[in-house]
């Protein structure tokens, strides 16, 4: 009888533990002047969630707002400032319940084909698919733990190589830095078994000739409690504070670290931590990273929903040394991904494009061990969804992806071919 009790209450706290979303909106607002930008920095920390923060005049914003506030951030915008407003989000539940059917991978067999490519998958089938796949590609894929996370669960990662006489120019994707940005690890995870399973020869002629040092989630704590509890977590899960816990893993690299305007504010969902590298999260990686540095020359991380191409810097928006030749090459990427679907991509420096971010992996790969080819995507899903994408998208996403991808690592190929032909001459 105790038992029962003791386990409903359980059950219990656990459904009213999860955070629900109901009819919450989100806003875009593009602050025209001083005083409507400091209305919108100064609702920061009054129960709004800031989806986009306000970070300079004409810069859109994009704001979370709570039923139970509505009226009043409607008085605030008419009354006081007569700024205009989009609604973006109607109900943010609504979009949160598509996302979220997760498949019970239960005991299920592992086959690569019935991966759950239209449902996002769970840590547990995350973990599930990599470990198959170490022990049916045993001659191509060697799983690596790279370290625990602050809750105890595993960052895994997968070296892939077709060919082990020679060496391979290497590529490192990373992507799941962000919890709650799914569509990350989902494309990567699609991009790796394309690169195992495909039969197209273009695919094929990519895979083989590259060797590949994958790290589909970075932060599978805040993943896992993104599925479990607060489907809007984005950062790690690290206490340091009674209310306010974790750190942005994208904002807690060693590298110009802290320049932007989140070091000081622990519940900010940007917050760079208490110093460089404070996350165990951020070291392991780093410590894995360091080993395999010598070994690649191209870095791209996968982010959510915002149909960017960006590349360093993010803590500055002076122009690094190659900095037209990763445009150039960026376009080729941008164009090949648009031919599919037409999905538009913008391209740029991540300080230009968006906003001053230091601390970031980018950032700290290009400025650490000077890597020449470093990029950010922000995949599909902008206003209307967000990182909020629908499951129907992941292989649409992983499609158009991979295709940019393909052109990208083309084009570099080609570049470095015309470098060392230079240099004979
Ligand atoms: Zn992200």
């Amino acid at each position: 009888m105790w038992r029962i009790i003791v386990l409903c209450t359980i059950i219990n706290l656990t459904v009213a533990a999860r955070s629900t979303y109901e009819n919450y909106k989100v806003f875009k607002i593009i602050p025209l002047r001083l005083n409507q930008f400091n209305l919108l920095r100064n609702m920061k920390g009054h129960g709004y969630l800031f989806w986009e923060e306000p970070t300079t005049i004409r810069r859109p914003v994009k704001l979370m707002v709570a039923p139970h506030q509505l009226p009043e951030f409607y008085r605030l915008l008419y009354k006081e400032e007569y700024l205009s407003y989009e609604l973006l989000i109607d109900n943010v539940q609504e979009l949160i319940d598509r996302t979220t059917q997760s498949i019970d991978s239960g005991n299920a067999t592992y086959n690569l084909n019935i991966f759950p490519f239209t449902k996002y998958p769970t840590l547990k089938d995350i973990y599930n698919y990599l470990y198959y796949i170490s022990l049916n590609y045993i001659d191509n894929v060697k799983i690596i733990v790279i370290g625990n996370t602050y809750e105890g669960n595993k960052i895994l990662g997968v070296e892939i190589s077709f060919n082990n006489k020679r060496k391979n120019p290497g590529i490192f994707l990373e992507g799941g830095i962000h919890g709650n940005e799914w569509i990350s690890p989902a494309t990567v995870i699609y991009i790796l078994h394309q690169l195992l399973t495909s039969t197209d020869p273009n695919v094929r002629a990519m895979a083989e000739s590259h060797d590949w040092y994958i790290v589909p989630l970075v932060n599978p704590d805040g993943y896992k409690y993104s599925h479990t509890t607060d489907r809007l977590w984005r950062k790690s899960r690290g206490q340091y504070d009674k209310f306010c816990l974790g750190a942005d893993l994208n904002r807690n690299w060693d590298y110009m670290w802290g320049l932007d305007s989140d070091r000081s504010d622990m519940c900010s969902n940007k917050y760079a931590g208490l110093t460089p590298f404070s996350e165990l999260e951020t070291r392991v990686l780093k410590k894995y990273i360091d080993r395999v540095s010598n070994k690649f020359d191209t870095y791209i991380s996968f982010h959510g929903s915002s149909q960017l191409l960006l590349f360093p810097y993010g803590y500055t928006t002076a122009h690094i040394n190659n900095y037209n030749e990763m445009y150039t090459i960026g376009q080729i990427a941008i164009a090949a991904l648009k031919r599919r679907y037409g999905t538009e991509y913008l391209i740029g420096n991540t300080a230009e494009r968006t906003h001053i971010a230091s601390g970031s992996t980018t950032d700290y790969i290009r400025g650490t061990y000077r890597k020449p080819y470093v990029y950010s995507y922000g995949l599909r899903g902008k206003d209307n969804y967000d990182f909020l994408l629908p499951p129907d998208q992941i292989i649409p996403t992983g499609q158009e992806t991979l295709d940019s991808i393909m052109s990208m690592l083309r084009e570099i190929k080609r570049r470095k071919y015309l470098k060392q032909q230079a240099t004979k001459w």
